[in-house]
């Protein structure tokens, strides 16, 4: 039997095994330490913002940037549809209400269907504490025609980059928009921690504030004082030292990502029906020039033109040990989320239906991906 191969697995290596090492033999075993605040100065310093806040997740950084933007109850918070949960779930930790905005044809927020909803929302006397976009599957959202339309409702811009670090759009890197950002280093994300995720800011009142709510609200006393609810949300030292050490791989792993979008275009261009998701990025973009970090790379399948489906394609991989997933579930199509308002145009429904991931980890090696385009290949041939 071969290996199972997975959708994105963590690319750890000698690097971080060192720098772990280091960490837990410095005694800085805590959240907070030396590895901390220098991962945060790196990471401050990759996504050009001035302040980084390492934190246990990137809930958490939704959580806390949205505390201070005064998303709560009697609140609405607008954001995509098309996203992982997480965005969500944050939202209504606050006691805020989750309004879900469709796609444009890239995945991302639909600055138009974006504009309606806000208007919508307005008429209907709603208080809108934020907007957040979420850079979906690693690509950039358009943020400038996000900006100009949140100046126009004076409502601040919270983006949700988990899924971007490392991308760059106009020449700015992810994680720059809007008045804070949000990164995630998940296990399966473009660089990992384990766990931990940061938010990104230039506000130093903002940095100091997420800061202090992630370490349980103490008040600068000696003895314990408290007049806010606070959190557990810090990063530990020794995660923030593997996460340095993912930093300093973090173009080499980009790049390698890259090759196996490449390596997907050219496969895929030779079959009908099936389209690369959000675009035809990364088949000759000069480096840095794409709107996208290559996280995963996903197609859709139109099946009337292909002859085989998107689930025909990732039950013929999982019976040849190679996972693949569907694109997220929409948000206003999840049972939790039923009762909360969402402005459709049917765009993230289709990708839901139609779309699919295709293994795209940088710690894959030549052969685990010749295995997974030769039974693409062989799937094709037979189906088309
Ligand atoms: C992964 C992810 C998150 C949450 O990050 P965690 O670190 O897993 O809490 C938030 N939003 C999106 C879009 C994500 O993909």
């Amino acid at each position: 039997m071969s290996e199972r191969i997975h959708l994105s697995s963590p690319d750890v290596t000698q690097l971080e095994e060192d720098a772990l090492v280091r960490a837990l033999r410095s005694g800085w075993v805590a959240p907070l330490g030396p590895e901390v605040d220098a991962f945060e100065a790196e990471l401050a310093a990759y996504t050009g913002r001035s302040f980084a806040v390492a934190l246990s997740s990137g809930s958490a950084a939704l959580h806390l940037g949205l505390l201070q933007l005064g998303a709560g109850p009697d609140t609405v918070v607008l954001t995509s549809t098309m996203t992982f949960a997480a965005t969500a779930n944050a939202v209504t930790y606050t006691g805020a209400t989750p309004v879900f905005v469709d796609s444009d044809e890239s995945g991302n927020l639909d600055p138009q269907l974006l504009r309606d909803a806000l208007a919508d929302q307005v008429r209907r006397g709603a208080k809108i504490a934020a907007i957040v976009p979420v850079d979906l599957i690693g690509k950039v959202a358009d943020h400038a025609a996000i900006r100009d339309l949140a100046r126009r409702y004076d409502v601040p811009v919270f983006v949700d980059a988990a899924e971007s670090l490392g991308a760059r759009r106009d020449g700015k890197p992810a994680g720059q928009d809007g008045i804070a950002a949000v990164v995630s280093f998940n296990g399966n994300k473009i660089m990992t921690t384990s766990g931990g995720g940061a938010l990104l800011c230039d506000d130093p009142d903002m940095a100091a504030r997420t800061r202090y709510l992630a370490t349980q609200a103490r008040q600068p006393v000696v003895h314990y004082e408290h007049v806010d609810v606070g959190y557990n949300y810090r990063m530990s030292n020794l995660l923030a030292a593997v996460g340095r050490a993912q930093l300093q791989r973090l173009p080499a792993m980009l790049e390698r990502r890259r090759g196996w979008r490449r390596r997907y275009l050219e496969l895929f261009a030779g079959v009908p029906g099936v389209t690369p998701f959000g675009g035809e990025d990364g088949r000759d973009a000069p480096a840095g020039g794409d709107h996208d970090n290559f996280w995963l790379t996903s197609v859709l399948v139109a099946p009337d033109v292909a002859g085989f489906s998107a689930e025909d394609l990732r039950a013929h991989l999982a019976a040849a040990d190679i996972e693949a997933r569907p694109l997220w579930k929409p948000m206003h199509l999840q049972p939790v989320f039923a009762g909360c308002p969402s402005y459709t145009n049917g765009a993230s429904e289709r990708f839901f239906r139609t779309g699919l991931s295709l293994p795209s980890g940088s710690v894959l090696t030549d052969e685990q991906f010749d295995r997974i385009t030769g039974a693409i290949c062989d799937f094709v041939k037979v189906s088309a």
